[in-house]
């Protein structure tokens, strides 16, 4: 095993960390669910790790999104975007309090800190014509068809109903990164980019909050580019992606390298919505100079930076000169 002492990780958080089974999202199951990430999490600061966490935020936006809904005669609804610094804001304080409680468990007394952090996207990105990220509850046709005629974006998905439908950009730079850098740099942990960020344009020289959905792992491989990370790891609900996934031939990838990867993307294997950006976020971090990213299960985040557990990406052995 490749010592991991001193390693700087980024972790990204999935939906299992965040919410309780079946995705209860009632405060009482949040705080429960992040309580035990955080002991997952405080074993790799224990280890030696400098840790910085990332984390989705999919049911707490559908939530307030609801909420915005069924008060809007009442309360003026708030955009998207403010829906994302309120999840980072509600999830931050969470992990803050769950993760200093982990720590001092185990004699480490580092200070713990959540950032309001935003993205930089491209007012040109491609996405801005082709909402593609579902969000929110699924509601009748009738219902999606009132929603459309204010300007959002409606789709049928099945059998459950209709769902809104919002651009996802690609995140280009994490804006608060002096921040970020500056805590880290400190041996703060620190929470940053929740959410995927809360994604802003640049127009003459100013930045707008624009409305859309950054996706978590995205922003997760540009944070951990942009701190310097040398370890990512995406920490989901399943121990491995998968080749053959739901059939008889299913089977973990292992060790790969980023082509490889890509190959098994191309291919098809990894869902679009779910496993998908992982494994896009896993071989960008790599192929942008990162030293290894790992796909695998909460429970075995400990395990990761040492590349002991989950599906493994490191670049391809360097041949050897002649
Ligand atoms: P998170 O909330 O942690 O971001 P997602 O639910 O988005 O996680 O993605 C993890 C899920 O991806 C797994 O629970 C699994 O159902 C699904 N999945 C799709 N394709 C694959 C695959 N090829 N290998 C493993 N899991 C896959
Ligand atoms: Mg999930």
């Amino acid at each position: 095993m490749t010592p991991t002492g001193g390693m700087r990780v980024v972790v990204a958080l999935g939906g299992n960390a965040l919410t309780g089974p079946d995705g209860d999202a009632s405060p009482a199951a949040q705080q429960a669910a992040v309580e035990l990430a955080m002991e997952r999490v405080a074993e790799l600061v224990a280890a030696g790790c400098e840790v910085v966490l990332t984390h989705g935020n999919g049911p707490q936006v559908g939530n307030l999104l609801t909420k915005n809904e069924l008060a809007a005669r009442v309360v003026p609804p708030v955009p998207l975007d403010w829906c994302v610094a309120q999840t980072q804001a509600t999830i931050g304080f969470l992990v803050v309090t769950a993760l200093e409680r982990s720590l001092a468990a185990r004699g480490l007394a580092r200070p713990v800190a959540a950032t309001v952090s935003r993205v930089l996207v491209d007012s040109a990105d491609p996405a801005w014509r082709l909402p593609t990220k579902p969000i929110g509850r699924y509601v009748t046709e009738a219902e999606a068809r009132e929603h459309t005629a204010r300007g959002q974006t409606w789709e049928a998905r099945g059998p459950r109903g209709w769902r809104r439908v919002v651009p996802s950009p690609e995140p280009r730079e994490l804006l608060d990164r002096e921040v970020v850098l500056a805590l880290v740099d400190r041996g703060v942990v620190v929470v940053a980019a929740g959410g995927g960020g809360i994604p802003m344009v640049a127009e003459g020289g100013r930045l707008r909050a624009v409305e859309a959905v950054l996706d978590k792992d995205l922003s997760a491989a540009l944070l951990a580019a942009t701190v310097r990370a040398e370890c990512l790891v995406i920490a989901t609900d399943v121990e491995h992606a998968a080749t053959g996934w739901g059939t008889p031939e299913q089977r973990p990838v292992g060790r790969v390298d980023p082509a490889g990867l890509r190959a098994l993307a191309a291919a098809g294997h990894f869902a679009s919505g779910s496993m998908g950006p992982k494994v896009e976020a896993a071989a960008r971090f790599v192929e942008g100079g990162g030293r290894r990213a790992v796909i695998t299960s909460l429970d075995r985040i400990a395990a990761a930076p040492a590349g002991a557990a989950g599906t493994v990406v490191e670049p391809a052995p360097a041949r050897r000169a002649r």
